[in-house]
């Protein structure tokens, strides 16, 4: 380690390397994520001082969640929830349910919420949860109870003014119902404002279920205009059909475009013509995947990158698009609506081959800025019509979609890293002016 001439090594060690669970001595999201925020520091001004701010969460729980299952045995699953930053604004950001999940996993999507939350402008910090379970081997007791037991632990850092989670992978409605119960239980008093995503008669918004689909439609529209890309004659290949992937793919299907390839983690299917996207989502509602869909042909999971398209979308996991598969891609444009999609190293390569990639951090902001409105409506108690949510959501996706565009124009640097620039700077601006205390 180097120590600095000044600086006792103890004071060096503290305030200028990284706790080794910080280090991106590995591929994974967190170092991904601290490729891409070091990437800003050239355009940060003064406020680069601040930065290193970014480079380590602010506050992260594990915790043990123990439940009966329904054999009469006790499990232990490990949880976290992880506040990456709150200077602009409580922690926002989802819960995931998924057996691969990590704590550097977690860290990685607080931080990229943090930079999300800033890009659109809504007043959050960024935060995330999760669950090292895989919640599809649960019976509806035993999701219950692990839900209920994961709430309680991290009912000490949570609540509507401090931190507010949400759904993401495997988490849904139901899920969030029962966090806000359990919350609320605790708490001796009906709090709807603790988590957001809920359902509609539980303080739900009207619009949150398709909103991170719609935002990925909206920024898409915006960005294909820029490129001379028509949408109503584009062919969409879309990887994942959750929450995200499907809606996206029906609303692009319905402009016109035609969904040609769709993979999830059943299989993957193909159709030159065009997908019916209304006829496979019903499919994946009933199945649970795209797997055995009749009107389409079978592909290989690895043949889905040469798949010829306009538009890729990555809606599932993160890593998906690699040096290995990024030189394959045939899109001209790749919208992010999954969390960290894409390493550094894809990045570069699909940078150097003129492909426009929208990123997370803006692309699938959607999800959140209803959740805001969510958050909004709950505090006040009046709830807006779905029509107002989606035009709200709308301007504020176009607003910060041509900001963004305009810093890369302005500094030659690809859309990731504006995005960047403008969130680090909103965050970095609002932490210089609370200034350190105690
Ligand atoms: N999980 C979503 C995301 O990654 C939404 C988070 C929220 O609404 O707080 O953006």
């Amino acid at each position: 380690m180097q120590t600095s001439p000044t600086l006792p090594a103890n004071v060096q060690a503290s305030s200028h390397s990284l706790p080794s669970y910080l280090q991106a001595d590995n591929l994974g999201p967190w170092g991904t994520y601290l490729q891409q925020v070091d990437r800003v520091e050239p355009y940060l001004g003064h406020l680069s001082r601040w930065l290193e701010t970014l480079k380590r969460p602010k506050r992260a729980l594990i915790v043990d969640v123990p439940i009966q299952l329904d054999n009469g045995t006790v499990a232990h699953f490990e949880g976290y929830r992880v506040q990456h930053n709150t200077s602009r604004g409580p922690g926002k950001g989802g819960v995931r349910f998924h057996q691969d999940v990590t704590l550097s996993e977690v860290m990685a999507l607080s931080a990229w919420m943090s930079i999300k939350n800033a890009a659109v402008n809504v007043p959050f910090g960024g935060a995330k949860g999760g669950i090292r379970v895989n919640p599809k081997l649960l019976s509806m007791g035993e999701l219950e109870r692990i839900t209920r037991r994961y709430t309680s632990e991290i009912g000490i850092i949570i609540g509507p003014t401090k931190d507010i989670p949400a759904p993401d992978v495997n988490t849904n409605e139901q899920v969030m119902a029962w966090m806000m119960d359990t919350y609320s239980m605790n708490e001796g008093s009906t709090a709807t404002g603790v988590v957001t995503g809920k359902p509609v008669d539980l303080g739900g918004s009207l619009g949150r279920r398709e909103a991170t689909g719609r935002g990925v439609f909206t920024v898409g529209c915006e960005a294909a205009a820029h490129i001379g890309l028509d949408v109503t004659t584009a062919r969409i290949a879309v990887q994942g059909f959750g929450n995200v992937g499907g809606i996206a793919a029906k609303l692009f299907a319905q402009a016109g475009a035609r969904v040609v390839a769709v993979q999830d983690h059943g299989g993957t299917i193909f159709r030159e013509a065009g997908l019916d996207v209304d006829r496979l989502l019903a499919h994946v509602a009933r199945v649970g995947s795209v797997a055995g869909f009749e009107h389409a042909e079978v592909l290989s999971p690895d043949a889905f990158w040469d798949v010829p398209c306009d538009i890729l979308i990555p809606a599932a996991l993160e890593g998906q698009i690699t040096a290995a598969n990024a030189g394959r891609i045939q899109a001209r444009m790749v919208i992010e609506g999954a969390n960290g999609p894409t390493t550094p190293q894809a990045d570069d390569i699909l940078n150097e081959r003129n492909i426009l990639v929208l990123p997370d951090v803006i692309a699938n902001a959607g999800g959140v800025t209803v959740s805001y409105f969510e958050w909004v409506q709950d505090f006040s108690s009046f709830f807006w019509s779905e029509d107002e949510i989606n035009a709200r959501l709308v301007r504020v996706m176009r607003e910060a979609f041509a900001g963004v565009w305009q810093v890369a124009q302005d500094h030659k640097v690809s859309l990731r890293t504006a995005t960047f620039i403008v969130a680090c700077k909103r965050i970095l601006h609002a932490r210089e002016m609370r200034g350190l205390y105690p």
